[in-house]
């Protein structure tokens, strides 16, 4: 039975960052030269995490994402794929990753139980790429893809972030690509959550401009029946090729959003905007017991009343959720550090 929060939303998706590392860096999510890392006594251990997860499980999760940072990064991260698979409870197990490192792991990741995986892709120009993420690696990118489509998981995405200026001219590009190799293709509009320090409402690009831009090139365009609580509006072209829009920043979703956020040192958010997290590992920590952090967890979600992005469209003025000095007194308001 899922726990419900304060508008009937219930507790059903938890999207687990393994980590605050990222081999990226880009423009849009880490654009500053330094960053304040987690303590590493502080990052749950697989076990830890695999812990947490049952006690969410027995509160309604079914589907569990695996973000960062990069949760490649995160040294052996099948294992914590195997351990959470293995979860009777669990019957969508995903990742979202930058693809650096995807080639050399998807074999393992799909040998251990991962169900399905997205990959964070903005260009298919290779300058523009080292541009916007400061690192030489979009060759490895698309090898990463192309190695998970040849392998087969359940779904395969690319998620791309509209920028006006920046990505915005590859809208047609991309989902070109994305149908050559088999993935489906998700613009994201450019939201101004923590870390997004450059943001401007100049630079984000709406759904109902994206959607002109390819159907002037693709012809009509039908919306696709909603996918439950997914954040995409899916639609599809004349030749069938289905792609979506996450209209993040001018058509929020938040009534109903099912998802939450744990950090990798095991603060648990409730949105993509909240101030504060639920400690979870000093309880676990201390020793608590399945039913106590069950009891923690229940009591904090039926308290839930976020609705964060729609709390922002309706400001006049928008501006960048937070500056530079409050995001470097605490990394858990990072994007990088909950997951994006
Ligand atoms: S802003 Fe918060 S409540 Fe709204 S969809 Fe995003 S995570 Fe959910």
């Amino acid at each position: 039975m899922n726990a419900r929060d304060t508008l009937g939303r219930p507790l059903a998706n938890l999207r687990v960052s393994v980590t605050d590392r990222c081999n990226l860096r880009c423009q849009y999510c880490m654009p500053e030269r330094d960053y304040a890392w987690l303590p590493r006594r502080d990052i749950l251990d697989f076990e830890e995490l695999s812990a947490l997860v049952d006690v969410f499980a027995d509160l309604g999760v079914d589907k569990v994402r695996l973000t960062g940072g990069e949760p490649l990064v995160r040294r052996d991260l099948s294992r914590l794929v195997r351990m959470i698979a293995d979860k009777p409870a669990i019957r969508d197990l995903a990742l979202t990753t930058n693809g650096i490192l995807l080639a050399e792991k998807a074999a393992e990741l799909k040998e251990a139980g991962l169900g399905r995986v997205t990959v964070s892709l903005d260009t298919l120009d290779p300058n523009r790429f080292r541009e916007l993420t400061r690192i030489d690696g979009h060759a490895r990118v698309l090898a990463g893809i192309a190695e998970a489509a040849r392998l087969g998981f359940r779904a395969l995405k690319i998620d791309t972030v509209v920028i006006r200026g920046v990505t915005d001219g590859e809208l047609a590009g991309l989902l070109e690509y994305g149908q050559r190799i088999g993935a489906e293709v998700r613009f994201i509009e450019y939201m101004d959550v923590g870390g997004a320090t450059r943001w401007s409402p100049e630079k984000v690009v709406p759904r109902a401009e994206i959607l002109g831009t390819l159907a002037r090139r693709f012809g009509p365009i039908r919306p696709e029946p909603p996918e439950g609580s997914a954040p995409a509006e899916r639609f599809r072209l004349a030749d069938g090729t289905v792609f979506g829009i996450i209209a993040s920043t001018t058509a929020p979703f938040c009534r109903a959003c099912d998802r939450s956020r744990l950090t990798a040192d095991g603060l648990w958010y409730l949105c993509l905007y909240g101030a504060r997290g639920t400690d979870l590992r000093a309880p676990l920590r201390a020793g608590a017991s399945r039913e106590e952090l069950k009891a923690l967890i229940e009591g904090t979600w039926r308290g839930r009343a976020d609705r964060g992005a729609e709390e922002r469209l309706a400001l006049r003025d928008r501006s960048p959720l937070l500056p530079v000095n409050t995001l470097k007194r605490d990394p858990h308001l990072e994007m990088h550090t909950r997951g994006g």
